[in-house]
């Protein structure tokens, strides 16, 4: 977690001419003083700054004491705006583009601004910054030399299973967006289509709450309904099964504890050791009754 130190250094940040062009800025992902130098001289440079939400990245450039024209931009303008920030440039105009939060164009807009931009031979740069992705897979002690970035994860529940169900023979670290109010559901379907395996939830990255919650999905679906959690997540799959036995005495075990400790139902703590186990619901829900029986 980031704390605020009072302290002094004196850099001073020049607004400079920039070539005409479209320049891609990473903004912070929660604590405000992750933005690079680089990235507050060209906001104070460009001509005009594109984004998302006029009034986020103003409140980001107001807390810097920037001042510059801003527009609204995201994958679903129309072909208007996208020929108004053309027109720009060719003008020989520099437009600055960022998103809400985190690096513009990863699981945000911008992907067909720069497309286009490529294709018409128009100046494009990045400016690097923080990235939610990354900074969950670093903290997540799974392996960081291969992964594959998912991007969000759908929230129907068909369509959740068959990408899991695409990824789970890949044998590489995944890492997805999430909501906190989905995570438990995600998890399971987890569970339950690639097996018992290693996973990280991270969430509020370098913001006060940040936290790691690390273990098997059903290490962390007990801490998850135990406790649950708010703000923004990122989930992180490790490419590796982790062979956990299920012998009768483990699934009595789980049942009890999402019975009584948690107080579920039987049929919601079926549901979930089914998950967890792989196991059957025949012989899951057998356990469940002799569970209730002795309750
Ligand atoms: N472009 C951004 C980036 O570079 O990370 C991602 C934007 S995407 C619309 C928003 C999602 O990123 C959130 O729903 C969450 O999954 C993840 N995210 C963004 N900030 C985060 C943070 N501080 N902690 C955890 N996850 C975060």
């Amino acid at each position: 977690m980031a704390t605020e130190k009072s302290e002094t250094i004196k850099i001073n940040l020049n607004a400079q001419s920039l070539p005409a062009g479209l320049y891609l800025v990473g903004t912070p992902i929660g604590y405000l003083k992750d933005i690079s130098l680089r990235a507050l001289e060209t906001f104070m440079s460009v001509d005009v700054v594109a984004c998302e939400d006029t009034r986020v990245t103003g409140k980001l450039l107001h807390h810097y004491g920037i001042q510059v024209k801003k527009i609204k931009y995201n994958d679903h303008s129309d072909e208007r705006v996208r020929e108004e920030i053309f027109s720009r440039i060719e003008r020989g105009e520099s437009v600055a583009l960022c998103s809400d939060a985190g690096l513009p164009l990863i699981a945000d807009p911008g992907y067909k601004l720069v497309r286009e931009c490529v294709e018409r031979g128009v100046y494009v740069t990045s400016i690097p910054g923080a990235c939610a992705a990354l900074t969950g897979l670093q903290l997540s002690g799974l392996a960081t030399d291969e992964f594959l970035f998912a991007g969000f994860v759908p929230n129907k529940k068909k369509a959740r299973e068959d990408l899991f169900s695409k990824n789970s023979a890949l044998a590489i670290t995944q890492v997805y967006y999430e909501t906190a109010v989905r995570i438990v559901d995600c998890v399971e379907a987890i569970a339950s289509v690639m097996g018992d395996r290693h996973i990280v939830v991270t969430r509020e990255l370098t913001k006060s709450y940040e936290e790691v919650i690390s273990g098997t999905c059903s290490d962390v679906l007990t801490r998850l309904k135990d406790q649950p959690i708010k703000g923004e997540v990122v989930l992180i799959v490790s490419g590796e099964r982790v062979e956990k036995s299920w012998d009768d005495e483990a699934i009595i075990k789980a049942l009890r504890h999402e019975m009584v400790d948690l107080g579920a139902s039987s049929k919601d703590a079926v549901k979930s050791v089914m998950a967890q186990s792989g196991w059957a619901k025949k012989q899951v829900y057998a356990f469940a009754l002799d569970v209730k029986e002795q309750m």
